[in-house]
């Protein structure tokens, strides 16, 4: 049994074919499906609904909070108290090229609030602002049950640190390239019980070499098929010399232990 911990199954770049790209999907359990924006929630609570294998996560990214309306954070709750759902796609970015930092960390924590009121597993994406996450995860609200840190990027001695806070880690098939080495380096200090795997499809592409599943966008540029998830899962349990079932059954506890009952 395979769980996706981050994607975003609800991206206009999969050109509406969800429902096959799911059936491809070969001993998927669950995959946690992000929105991003008030704009993509109702497309990310409509697959849910269609298809028991998504876990719906309602929140805003950093990349989109220029967008946000004057009630979005109403609008949250509503998505919230009509799904069971977790919060995310939220975060830090000061890596984007022109995005503005200005009321990241206000949206950042408002979410955080929401969370942990409800006490709902936050998906948290973090881009050269690790210092700063450290410090707004320190001050809380936390949520009890625990953070993922997708697609984590941040030093390997930073990792106690998160993981006393609640942190989950969560591994991509972008970092099978070999040129992310300190990335792959990271995640072998990772406590066993923290960590996850995720494909963030349709974006972080495997090497051309490992991907199992090809597809392409409309406009036919290669992008990432949330299949790819078994590929991802065999290389980082060849990076852990660990056995594959083993790493398998270890996910899955981690996966339910943050997300289960959602
Ligand atoms: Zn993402």
């Amino acid at each position: 049994m395979l769980f996706d911990a981050h994607n975003h199954l609800q991206a206009k770049r999969f050109a509406g074919r969800q429902a096959e790209l799911l059936a491809e999907c070969e001993g998927l359990s669950r995959m946690v499906v992000n929105g991003c924006a008030e704009e993509d929630w109702p497309q990310v609570a409509a697959l849910a609904k269609a298809h028991p294998q998504v876990l719906p996560s309602f929140g805003y990214h950093p990349w989109f909070i220029h967008e946000r309306t004057g009630n979005w954070e109403s609008e949250l709750n509503r998505f919230l108290d009509a799904h069971p759902a977790s919060v995310g796609e939220i975060g830090l970015d000061r890596w984007k090229e022109g995005l503005e930092y200005e009321g990241q960390e206000e949206v950042f924590t408002a979410q955080l609030h929401i969370a942990a009121e409800r006490n709902l597993p936050v998906s948290i994406h973090c881009l050269k602002a690790w210092g700063r996450l450290l410090e707004l995860l320190e001050q809380g609200p936390v949520t009890a049950r625990g953070f993922l840190l997708h697609s984590y990027g941040g030093s390997a001695e930073m990792i106690a640190l998160l993981a006393k806070l609640g942190a989950y880690f969560s591994f991509p098939g972008y970092y099978m390239r070999e040129a992310q080495g300190r990335q792959r380096e990271a995640f072998t200090k990772v406590p066993p019980d923290r960590l996850l795997i995720e494909t963030d499809a349709p974006d972080q592409l495997l090497p051309e070499e490992l991907r199992e599943h090809a597809l392409d966008d409309p406009e036919g540029n290669p992008i990432n098929h949330p299949a790819n998830l078994g590929a991802v899962y065999r290389f980082e349990a060849k990076m852990l010399d660990e056995p594959l079932e083993k790493l398998e059954a270890r996910v899955e506890e981690n996966f339910l232990r943050l997300f289960g009952g959602l």
